[in-house]
Formats: structure tokens, sequence, C-alpha cells
């Protein structure tokens, strides 16, 4: 075996199996060695997690082997599009780094969806049903058992051809007529059974406005605008398994007489993104959108993009997590977990890191001249020598975490504790000498005393000391708001259970802390998405955040708490 084959097969072995189909047929030169794909979102809400994955692919096998991959709106039902959606799809696509080729809508198919409609009826392959769309469901039937014939099967052409224009001229009110692909009411895939091709819908489209009032069935038009567009790889999720038939059956039709080379575009299934805690329905997402369940669709709870984005995610950890649960022919309910993990990894070796307190008490150095300031050195980033070092004001009255202090300490507790020595991030070793508190008992301030030669570098701070906490100086830190975020539902598949949806809230899902404190570094740091508060978690600032009025998002912690609390 030479070198060139033993690196041929360790690079097999990376690809998934879609890219080994597409490495097959690259190699096979079929399609005449063309590579094209396309991702084909419908505009009628914002792209999630689950969208990403299927980005990742799409984007991600054209980027791989060379080939170009387009993206298309399947915009075939108006009733829920809108041009909101269009442009969110286009921004998040962008932000998570891929770019189209070609920007198709599959209403740009419209006429010549219609046209092979029409040629359909002409045929004696469609016709216009009369009964209600609950009536045509009943006489479905079972997948063992044949349906009912519609009594409008063997309408003359002329007129379901006169009736097919009546549907598409305004004559004819909303759900009063279909047209139907005859096909076989007794086929095993139910899908055959007299499909709907067509129905009515009176509301204006973000791109055709009035010239349409019937609309193509988003069956009638995905597989065909695919082949219209010359795709080579219809790359998919496995719920569109049983459509993939109907779809070659469209094709084939559409073909007949020309062209019979297979060239059409084959279709390649893997399974969806299902994350614990959340929901990836856009009917649902919707929901908690219109009734202000959340806080719009990039509330940093939601599994949207925007929402990742404005929690504080980069597109590279949306990516990387993509990469680390891969691809299958199994569907699977994923952790959140390996999100976060995913995100922890990416912040770790990003994040600036600066102090913030968020539930404060007051810390006084007795010993400490009043008026006195130091300049200590903190590290931007100790992954990352490059990023340098800025400085954290130390004066006499400090805040620092409620938390990090004990009056009765169990053995282990190594933070400050009254008789014991810690050190100050950056700064001293501090003794603890005592409290004062509230009638309640509630702690209102800390005293301690520093050791002026314990600084590091300084002789005295090469003693054990075990605890080191965090700090902000009162007089140089800036109040903040901190949002700290848990699971959006409070059960681990909320699509699985019985409840209605909203039910399954997680009620203590956003907890707003309101008197925060954090250096005032950050403030040179506006632009920056990514920071760590030194000892809790990786932040980001909110959208709504402002020089006047400072508000960050928690977008993980620095371990995974969840495991425990579990
Ligand atoms: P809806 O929730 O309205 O049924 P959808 O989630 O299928 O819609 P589309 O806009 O039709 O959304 O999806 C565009 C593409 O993204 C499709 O190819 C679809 O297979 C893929 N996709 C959607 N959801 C997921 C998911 N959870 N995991 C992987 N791919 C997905
Ligand atoms: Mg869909």
């Amino acid at each position: 075996m030479t070198d060139n084959n033993v690196t041929e097969i360790k690079e097999k072995k990376g690809l998934n199996f879609i890219e080994q189909f597409v490495d097959n047929d690259l190699k096979a030169g079929k399609n005449g060695g063309r590579l094209q794909t396309r991702f084909p979102p419908e505009p009628n809400g914002y792209l999630h997690i689950g969208h990403a994955k299927a980005i990742c692919m799409d984007f991600g096998i054209a980027n791989k082997f060379g080939g170009i991959c387009n993206l298309r709106m399947d915009d075939t039902n108006p009733e829920k599009e809108d041009l909101e959606y269009v442009n969110a799809i286009k921004e998040d696509i962008q932000w998570l780094g891929f770019h189209w080729n070609n920007i198709y809508y599959a209403s740009d198919y419209f006429q010549q969806l219609w046209d092979f409609a029409v040629r359909l009826i002409k045929e004696g392959k469609a016709y216009v049903d009369e009964q209600s769309s609950e009536e045509i469901a009943r006489q479905k039937g079972t997948p063992t058992q044949a349906g009912t014939t519609s009594p409008y099967r063997n309408r003359p052409i002329e007129e379901n051809l006169q009736l097919f224009e009546k549907m598409n001229s305004g004559e004819i009110p909303e759900g009063a007529m279909v047209l139907r692909a005859k096909i076989d009411m007794a086929n095993p895939n139910m899908h055959f059974r007299d499909p709907v091709i067509y129905r009515i819908i009176n509301k204006e489209h973000h791109r055709t406005g009035s010239k349409w009032k019937a609309y193509p069935m988003y069956d009638f038009a995905h597989g065909q605008s695919d082949y219209f567009e010359g795709v080579t790889h219809s790359i998919c999720t496995l719920e569109f398994v049983p459509h993939r038939p109907l779809y070659d059956y469209f094709i084939d039709l559409l073909k007949e007489g020309k062209d019979l080379e297979d060239n059409r575009p084959r279709q390649f299934e893997f399974n969806r993104l299902n994350l614990t805690y959340t929901v990836m329905s856009k009917r649902k997402l919707l929901a908690l959108v219109q009734e202000k369940l959340v806080d719009g669709w990039d509330d940093p709870r939601m599994p949207t993009i925007c929402g990742l984005r404005r929690r504080g995610y980069s597109p590279e950890a949306v990516r990387k997590f993509i990469d680390m649960i891969g691809y299958t022919k199994f569907d699977a309910l994923n952790d959140y977990a390996m999100l976060e993990a995913a995100a922890r990894e990416d912040l770790n070796a990003r994040a600036l890191r600066v102090s913030a307190v968020l539930n404060p008490v007051k810390l006084i150095i007795t010993n400490y001249p009043e008026g006195q300031t130091e300049e200590m050195e903190a590290v931007n980033n100790p992954e990352n020598e490059a990023d340098g070092t800025h400085t954290i004001t130390f004066s006499r009255e400090l805040w620092m975490e409620r938390d990090d202090f004990m009056e009765e300490a169990p053995k282990k507790f190594f933070r400050m504790v009254p008789g014991k020595e810690v050190r100050l991030k950056n700064a001293y070793i501090v003794k603890c000498t005592g409290c004062k508190k509230a009638l309640d008992g509630t702690v209102e301030e800390i005293y301690c005393e520093y050791d002026p030669t314990s600084k590091s570098g300084m002789e005295g701070a090469n003693r054990k000391v075990k605890g080191t906490l965090h700090w902000v100086s009162v007089a140089h830190s800036l109040k903040a708001e901190v949002r700290l975020y848990d699971r959006l539902f409070s059960v681990e598949n909320p699509s699985a259970d019985e409840r209605d949806f909203r039910e399954l809230l997680n009620p203590e899902s956003l907890k707003v802390l309101d008197e925060c404190y954090i250096e005032k570094y950050v403030m040179e740091n506006m632009e920056n998405r990514y920071l760590q508060f030194q000892r809790i978690g990786y932040f980001t600032f909110d959208k709504i955040s402002t020089p006047y009025r400072l508000v960050f998002n928690k977008t993980v912690g620095l371990k995974d708490s969840w495991a425990q609390k579990k």
C-alpha cells in the first residue's frame, strides 16, 4: 500500500455517509462531475439550531468537494411567510459563516408549476376536488387499507381546466376547491393517494403580490424546484423519506420524452437534530414569540440562531457542536449539555477575562490607606498570551461575592472566613477580621487586613493560601444588570409530552440580577462579544446594553452545573 492510499483511506473515514455518496458520485463522473446542493428553508420563522445542522451539511459538502450551494426560499404559502423571515434567514446563514452562490425562490417557478399542473389535467392526471380538507383526510384510508375515491375524481378534463382557472382568479373562496393529482388511492405510500397539489390562498405573497390565488403545495414545488435548478444532491431530513418517490414521480412526468439520462436530483436523508429541554418546531417557537412567553425570536433562551447569538455563542461554537453530533440515519435526542460544552470549549480559548461581582457585599481593608489606589495587572486570557494584560484598580473598599464569605465555615471552605487568609486575585493576601451584621443577621460589611508584602512577585506572596477570590473596587467599578438563564423547558423532551408545551416552560429560566458590579475595563471592550467573568462563567453584552446601562447575558457557566442538579 502506498502512502497515498493510506491518506485516502484516512480521509474516507472522516467522511460522513452522505459525503461518501457524493465522493463516489463525483468519482464515477455522475452529473457530468457537477455537485450542486441547496439549503431550502420555508420563510415562515427564524432559523434554529436544527437548521444549522442542515446548513452545515448543505454548504459544508459543497465547500468540501468544490461544488456549489444555493439558498432557496421554499415560499409556497403566503399565509405564514414574511419578508422579515427571508431577511433573518439570510443574516443567520452569513453569521454562521456560509455563502450561497445564488438565491432562488420557489415562487420564481409558480408559472412553470402552473403550466405543469395544467398539463397534468390535460393528460387526465389531475382533477379539481370540491370536498373539504376534512372529508379528503377521512377518505385517505390507512397504509393497509385503500382510500375512498373522491366523487370528483372523474370530472371531465374541460371542466377541470375551467375550475382550475377559477381557483386562481379569485372567484372561488379559500378551501372550497383543491387540485389533486390522480395517482392511486390504494398505494401503500399514503403520499400517492391523490395528493393535493394546489390550494387557494387569498393573501398577498411577499414576492408575487396578488398575481396568484392558487398556490402549489410544498410537495408539488419542492422536488421540482430542485430539478429546475439542476440540484444534483438534494439533501434533507429523514421525515422526507416517504416523499421521495412522489418527488421522483412528478419529475419523471416533467421529463417525459426528453432528457432520459438520469440527471434527476438524488435525495439523501439524515437525522433531524432534536435537543433536550427545548422545542424545534417553528409553530411552537412562533407561539412563544407571539404570546410573549419569551422576549422575541432572539430571546437568549430560544434555540434559534439569533437567540444563540444574543446569548453569546460564536458561530464557531455552533459549528463545533454540529460536528460533535454528526449525521446518521437514526433519529435521536441530543443532550443540551453538549451544546454548552461546545460553547465552553470555544469561549475558553477566546474570552476576555474580566472581574465582575454578581451578588455583592462590601469588603473593607482596614489597614489600607484611605484614598490610596493601585493599578494591578490582570491577564486578558491565560489561554493566549498574545492577548496581553490590562490593569484593574485596587482600593480600600471592594465588592466581593456574598457567597464567598462564611462566618462559621466547614473545613473545606477555602474562601473568606474570620481569622483565615485568602488571596485577592491579582492583588494581596488578606486576613478576615470580622463582619458587621444587620439585626436580621444579613452581613452588611466584611473587614480584613492586607499584607503589604504579599503582592504577586513579592516575597510574602510565596506562602500557601488555598483560596483566590475575585473583587472589584467600589469606586472604580460600574453597576450592571446581569441576566442568568436556565433551560427554557423543565422537562427533558417537551415534544414527547402529552401536556401543552406552554405548561412545560421552566418558570425559573430567567433570573435578573440588577445590582452587579463590573470593572471599568469592559467599557473599552463593548465590541468584544466574548467575556469571561472570572470564577463565574461566560457572558456577553446584551443587545440593549449602552454605556449608560450595562446589561449582560450569561452564555454558559464554567462547569456543567446542570449535571449535578439533576
Ligand atoms: P417546520 O417546523 O415549519 O416543519 P422545518 O423545520 O422543516 O419547518 P424548513 O424551513 O422547511 O423548516 O427547513 C429547511 C431545511 O432545514 C429542511 O431541509 C429541513 O430538513 C432542515 N431542518 C429543519 N429542522 C431541522 C432539524 N431539527 N434538524 C436538521 N435539519 C432540519
Ligand atoms: Mg419543513
